[in-house]
């Protein structure tokens, strides 16, 4: 009997035992700050973060500290630069995932530097003024300057006047020639028929 007693109390021990070893995170541990030790590393990936792990050497705690962020491991496969009226472009393959990323850039603009006059306005023309682009110089425009007879009315207004009176006075020449040489060629015409009847 006593055998059979101390039997049970030592399958009872044992099995105690055998439930404390199973369930080891519940173990009693005393109040205390972790003793992180640094165990691994798990690298980055193109959707992951990449860490650290650590792990308390007092109770196994485990915690993780992010080391890197997930990213494409881009590779530069093509590329035009910007120029001012052409946008640019970089094109990147991820050597992991191949997941390709472009990334543009905008045109630049043409960055205009004045010239100076290269054609000066007459009183009847207009003249221009020259524009070229600071990045690429065959990049060139011109800007009219209006001629002054268009430009400033104070000149404009006489002008027209004085020019107005110049084909009036010629117009008034030319009749008065027309009428000079029509009273000439009759004049003739009389003294030859004159001549006819005397003859
Ligand atoms: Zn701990
Ligand atoms: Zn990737
Ligand atoms: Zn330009």
């Amino acid at each position: 009997m006593k055998k059979i007693v101390r039997f049970i109390l030592a399958a009872a021990l044992l099995t105690a035992a055998a439930g404390q070893t199973v369930r080891a995170e519940d173990a009693y541990v005393p109040p205390h700050e972790h003793d992180f030790a640094l165990v691994s590393h798990t690298d980055y990936t193109c959707t992951e973060d990449g860490y650290d792990t650590y792990v308390c050497r007092t109770c196994g705690e485990e915690e993780r500290r992010v080391t890197d962020e997930a990213s494409h491991r881009n590779e530069l496969v093509s590329g035009a630069a910007a120029d001012c009226e052409h946008e640019g472009n970089e094109v990147f393959v991820c050597s992991v995932c191949g997941e390709e990323t472009v990334i543009t850039e905008p045109a630049l603009g043409h960055e205009w530097k004045d010239n100076g006059v290269v054609k000066e306005p007459t009183l009847f023309t207009d003249g221009s003024r020259e524009f070229v682009c600071k990045r690429d110089p065959t990049h060139v425009r011109y800007e009219s300057i209006p001629s002054e007879i268009s430009s400033d009315s104070s000149v404009a207004i006489p002008l027209i006047l004085i020019a107005s009176a110049i084909v009036l006075a010629l117009l008034a020449a030319t009749a008065k020639i027309l009428v000079d040489k029509r009273r000439e060629k009759k004049g003739k015409e009389e003294t030859e028929e004159k001549e006819d009847t005397e003859e």
